[in-house]
């Protein structure tokens, strides 16, 4: 069985969970679920980056102690998770004892290969990004990302990690590797980075308490990204030997914002100790709703557990895949818009397409045959299920998961049309059509209890209902499929999958 470990970034522990951590986290799900599927052994990590500057004055702020505000933020998290159906093995906090020690074990492997000095470092420090800044990177003398906070200059006595060191390496590893930086925008600019050369970054801060002790230095702590990016080895137990069954990784799941400390600094870390390089960093888009900028009545429209609630965590994560591509950014206009559509999609494509067509197959099967379906030829709905079949499969291996997700539903869009065009209540009425009559029922149910399977990794809890509603048990591996399929349907259900909704407006 083929390995396959994955990973999403450690979300910041410094504020609620929102839409954009959501959209990452099922994202990864998606592809976490469809690894299993066909046959994978994977295993996924999400997490929380608990230390820094930004914690530690938020935790200031609140007069509380940083843990107690960490711990109570990774107990919200989780509970979001799991209300989500996120399928993580693990969940890394960087506070643990666990990561602690696999940090201070590889920067004391870092130290041992050279590329560890003192210096001083003079200069800005964005607390919104955790990270130091050239003059040049600024825009007004404020940090471009976070305009509304006022950046600070610091002046201290650092551990540098000689991070100029590895350019070459890193270009070379790029170019002789496409899949490494996915997608291809993504890879272009991390290469036009580093056409400029790197500067060493600082590896310790020696004015944040709030951090993993730094090796043998007295007052100094880890800075929080060389912190941050070892939980990817942390949480599979390096530096115990047992670590390399899982690592390298297979795919950093990751937001475009962060690209360059998982294309640039991690690997460089990496390299500095000798590990090997993650398969693949996927940078996914943002979720922009009102162009970043929502007043608080329009925020609390977008609550969380509010959305997840609206039509039940499947349609949120069937949602949010549906309409943000994987690979780039997605605007809606402002809250109102952004339910709205999240409204049209769950009648159009929810209760329409797909729970009326479980419905209308069900009965027909029901009426017309006791249940019993049986095949004695293909049907050109087939022919579509086979190829919807080979463009989901290709779609979600190359992390296109809206490709994939439409390809699945253009079978469930076929299956109707193909409703409409054979009329099988005609060809019930005419004894000469019985065998037609045999083969339209079974690509029905066939047609169903495809999209079901792979329909899988994006609503987990309704795809298993459907199979069931067919006469399953439980869902199949993909490979699998041909040999499951359900042969009799046993009997009406008394709800429906997806109850379609009246309009509303606004959040209700
Ligand atoms: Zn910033």
């Amino acid at each position: 069985m083929s390995r396959y470990y994955l990973t999403t970034a450690i979300d910041y522990s410094n504020g609620d969970p929102h839409i954009g951590h959501a959209y990452e986290k099922v994202g990864a799900d998606v592809v976490a679920r469809f690894r299993r599927l066909v046959g994978e052994d994977v295993h996924f990590v999400i997490g929380m980056d608990e230390h820094g500057q930004k914690v530690a004055q938020e935790a200031a702020a609140q007069d509380r102690p940083p843990q107690e505000l960490v711990d109570e933020l990774a107990v919200r998290f989780e509970s979001v998770w799991q209300r989500l159906n996120i399928s993580h093995d693990d969940f890394i906090r960087t506070t643990e004892p666990r990561h602690t020690q696999a940090v201070q074990a590889l920067v004391r492997r870092i130290q041992d290969t050279g590329d560890l000095y003192r210096d001083r470092y003079e200069g800005y420090y964005c607390t919104g990004c955790e990270a130091f800044k050239r003059e040049a990177e600024l825009e007004d003398g404020r940090c471009p990302i976070h305009p509304s906070r006022e950046i600070a200059w610091t002046d201290e006595e650092n551990w540098f990690f000689r991070l100029s060191a590895y350019t070459d390496r890193l270009v070379t590893h790029i170019e002789q590797h496409p899949e490494f930086i996915q997608p291809e925008t993504r890879r272009n600019e991390i290469l036009r980075l580093l056409e400029g050369g790197l500067d060493d970054i600082s590896a310790s801060r020696s004015r944040v308490p709030w951090g993993v002790p730094f090796p043998d230095e007295e007052g100094h702590t880890v800075y929080v990204w060389f912190d941050a990016l070892p939980n990817y080895i942390s949480a599979i137990g390096y530096p115990e030997a047992g670590f390399s069954d899982r690592w390298p990784a297979a795919l950093h799941i990751i937001g475009k914002d962060i690209t360059r400390f998982h294309c640039v600094i991690w690997p460089a870390m990496l390299l500095s100790a000798g590990l090997d390089l993650p398969d693949t960093v996927w940078g996914h888009g943002f979720v922009k709703i009102g162009g970043g900028k929502l007043s608080k009545s329009e925020a609390s429209l977008l609550d969380l557990d509010q959305l997840i609630e609206r039509h039940g965590p499947d349609a949120f994560r069937y949602f949010l895949l549906r309409e943000i591509p994987w690979d780039r950014d997605r605007d809606f206009p402002s809250a109102d818009a952004f339910l709205q559509q999240f409204d049209e999609r769950y009648n159009s494509d929810l209760a329409n397409d797909l729970g009326n067509l479980l419905n209308r197959s069900v009965a027909m099967a029901l009426k017309y045959r006791d249940g019993v379906v049986t095949r004695s030829a293909a049907t050109e709905l087939d022919t579509v299920i086979d190829s919807g079949l080979e463009a989901y499969d290709t779609a979600m291996r190359e992390h296109r998961l809206h490709e994939g997700l439409d390809a699945a539903m253009s079978i469930v869009r076929a299956a109707n049309g193909f409703i409409d065009s054979e009329q099988p209540w005609k060809l019930a009425k005419d004894p000469a059509q019985e065998d037609r009559l045999d083969n339209v029922l079974a690509a029905l149910v066939r047609a169903l209890a495809t999209t079901a399977v792979i329909l899988e990794p994006f609503i987990p809890t309704k795809a298993a209902e459907m199979w069931k509603r067919l006469g399953g048990d439980e869902l199949p591996s993909l490979e699998h499929l041909t040999g499951e399929l359900p042969t009799t349907v046993p009997g009406r259900w008394d709800t429906v999958l997806f109850p379609r909704v009246e309009k509303e407006s606004g959040g209700g």
